[in-house]
């Protein structure tokens, strides 16, 4: 039988598409009211090693999705209640001033947002009210698998092999249309959105230098499916370019809409597959696919290991002697002072635009953990706090991976920064876009402009230590 009047809490899952919780939500109440709750832990607060915990670039991000969100809601009948505070408690307010039966979410699995489910939880028990939980964050369901997730393998290509063949990815839910929402017999206030300014950060425009302008919002985000897929055609080559650096569409940039959920993994599998059926799979559209399964495979390790993932010593338990709490280190490689043009180069985009690359960011996390020895956990809580598209799962999971405290077998993952650098920025263009310092440095050096000569200094206009710094590790390791 259908209550009276349910709510629905949006919280990584800021879409209509392929929504469970609202799917559930719209079955089960006769009014459903949806709310969104600016988490004033996650917006104002820090994360363990004292940065902001939410940076500008997501913060932007999120009030643009919340925004979009609102806007589809009104365009079916609908509303968005907004509210800045602490979720528990704001809906537990709300689920009390309008009587309702019961707050349907997706359910979240990292221990932040655990325990901000949970104490919601039990505030509403108070007040004789359930939270229902819902899922459809990865691409696959738990209950498809075929293994208990706390059995999932715990390398990748055993994980691969076990479900890629077998398990089928479910149809996307449809998003719901104005005849399915009921008009509300109760007055509640919409609420003002918050601003930028409200959580401490100026009104700011894209660095113009990025290669990629995200804008938040599920509008947006089914656009740039519709791009990538179809306009752009980048199946037909992603496996080659996805490694770049530089460009729109070297690789899809759905991360960040992944992230907050304004796009559903299945949404894009199910166009993947008509792109498939239209034009024949090949190895870039099954490429794509791979990178889906990697989501999905952090996620089951975040389930599987829980507080782990987060721990110095991670899922093996171990912690390398050498990892120091290093913040003058740390600072350095923050800033892209290190003196190595390519780890450079990658710290000042995340830190101008809140993206890096997925080779950026194994680089950089490899030099910090492997070359520097610095704590690990730093530069996932850097990480955390600037990148635009954070998630739990696959932020600390890759870190888990670079430190190797995962618990994949495979030994040294140490990375060759100067083979790296050369392999994937062979002209240094990457390099000079973001350090325009070394606009002038001839290619053959623009890798290694610590072996300049006082007269080549001189030719390229620029003075190691000065304009630029000088390297901070032994570069001859690489060479
Ligand atoms: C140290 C480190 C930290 C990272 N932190 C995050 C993070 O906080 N959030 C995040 O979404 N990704 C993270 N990644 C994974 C990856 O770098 C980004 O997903 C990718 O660069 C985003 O760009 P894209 O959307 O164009 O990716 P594409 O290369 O086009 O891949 C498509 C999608 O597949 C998924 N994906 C691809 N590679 C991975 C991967 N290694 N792990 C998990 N999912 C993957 C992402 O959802 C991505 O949007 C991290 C990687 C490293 C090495």
């Amino acid at each position: 039988m259908k209550r009276q009047r349910v709510l629905v809490w949006f919280r990584q899952d800021l879409r209509l598409h392929d929504n469970e919780a609202l799917t559930d939500a719209l079955k089960s109440g006769i009014e459903v009211i949806p709310i969104y709750v600016f988490d004033e832990r996650v917006f104002k607060g820090k994360t363990q090693f004292d940065f902001p915990k939410t940076a500008k670039f997501r913060a932007k991000f999120i009030l643009e999705s919340v925004e979009d969100l609102r806007a589809s809601l009104r365009s079916l009948g609908s509303e968005l209640i907004v509210r800045v505070g602490k979720p528990e408690d704001e809906i537990y307010k709300i689920a009390q001033q309008v009587k309702s039966s019961w707050v349907f979410c997706n359910r979240e699995r990292t221990r932040e947002e655990v325990a901000v489910q949970d104490a919601l939880e039990r505030n509403l028990w108070s007040i004789g009210q359930e939270v229902i939980f819902s899922r459809g964050k990865m691409l696959y369901y738990t209950q498809d698998l075929p293994f208990p997730v706390t059995h999932t393998p715990d390398a990748f290509t055993q994980f691969k092999k076990e479900v890629e063949r077998i398990v089928p990815v479910r149809e996307p839910l449809p998003a719901p249309t104005a005849a399915d929402f009921n008009p509300l017999t109760i007055e509640l206030e919409a609420g003002e959105m918050p601003e930028l300014k409200d959580f401490g950060w100026e009104a700011f425009t894209t660095d113009d230098r990025s290669a990629f302008e995200f804008v938040g919002g599920e509008t947006e985000g089914l656009a740039r499916l519709q791009h990538f897929v179809w306009e752009a055609e980048r199946l037909q080559n992603y496996k080659t370019t996805c490694s770049g650096l530089m460009g729109e569409d070297y690789s899809s940039k759905f991360s960040a809409w992944l992230s907050q959920g304004c796009l559903s993994p299945k949404m894009i599998y199910q166009e993947l597959k008509k792109y498939e059926q239209e034009t024949g799979a090949n190895k870039s559209s099954y490429h794509l696919f791979l990178e889906l399964l990697w989501r999905d495979f952090y996620r089951l390790m975040g389930k599987k290991y829980d507080e782990l993932i987060f721990q110095k010593g991670g899922i093996k338990g171990e912690v390398d002697e050498r990892w120091k709490d290093d913040y003058r280190l740390l600072q350095l490689w923050k800033e892209g002072r290190t003196g190595v043009p390519f780890i450079d180069a990658n710290m000042k985009e995340l830190l101008h635009t809140g993206f890096m690359s997925n080779r950026g960011r194994q680089n950089v996390a490899s030099f910090l953990v492997k070359d520097l020895n610095v704590n690990w956990q730093m530069g996932a809580s850097y990480f955390e706090s600037m990148l635009i598209d954070y998630d739990p799962c696959s932020n600390w999971g890759n870190w888990n991976y670079i430190a190797g405290v995962d618990s994949d077998p495979r030994d040294d993952r140490y990375l060759n920064i100067l083979v790296q650098a050369k392999r994937f920025d062979p002209k240094g263009e990457y390099v000079k876009r973001w350090l325009p310092e070394l606009v002038d440095v001839p290619v053959n050096k623009i890798h290694r402009p610590d072996t300049l000569t006082v007269e080549e200094q001189t030719a390229s206009q620029i003075k190691i230590g000065a304009s630029y710094p000088k390297a901070m590790v032994n570069t001859r390791r690489w060479a």
